[in-house]
């Protein structure tokens, strides 16, 4: 599963960044097409009894940006994004979507519950 390989880079990203403190929430940014039920359920999954257990993850998405080589150049609509495949609108080449799972904040939490 793709999603659960993204999801353990980030898991190690975000234990590394908090260093030992409690996690709230994490935010991410992933383009259309990733599906955000599988990240979370793999996140949930990946973070059980670990560092980050019981934190939240944020999934902000945005579209899918796509150069190709017909001269297209440009965002994608959802309806062309299929899991990490993106087909290009202009003249419908497929192309593989870049493994996108932004990590944009860990929020971690200090010992008096203050989300620093
Ligand atoms: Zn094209």
């Amino acid at each position: 599963m793709h999603e659960l390989s993204l999801v353990t880079e980030l898991v190690a990203e975000c234990t590394r960044r908090a260093g030992g403190r409690r996690v709230a929430a994490v935010q991410v940014r992933c383009p259309d097409g990733v599906d955000a039920d599988e990240l979370a359920e793999a996140f949930d999954h990946l973070t059980a009894g670990g560092a980050l257990a019981g934190a939240a993850l944020e999934i902000e998405t945005v579209r899918q940006v796509l150069t190709c080589e017909c001269g297209f150049a440009g965002e994608v609509d959802p309806e062309q994004c299929a899991g990490h495949m993106v087909i290009c609108p202009a003249c419908s080449r497929v192309h593989e979507a870049p493994d996108a799972l932004e990590l944009i904040a860990v929020r971690c939490v200090d010992e008096a519950g203050t989300v620093l």
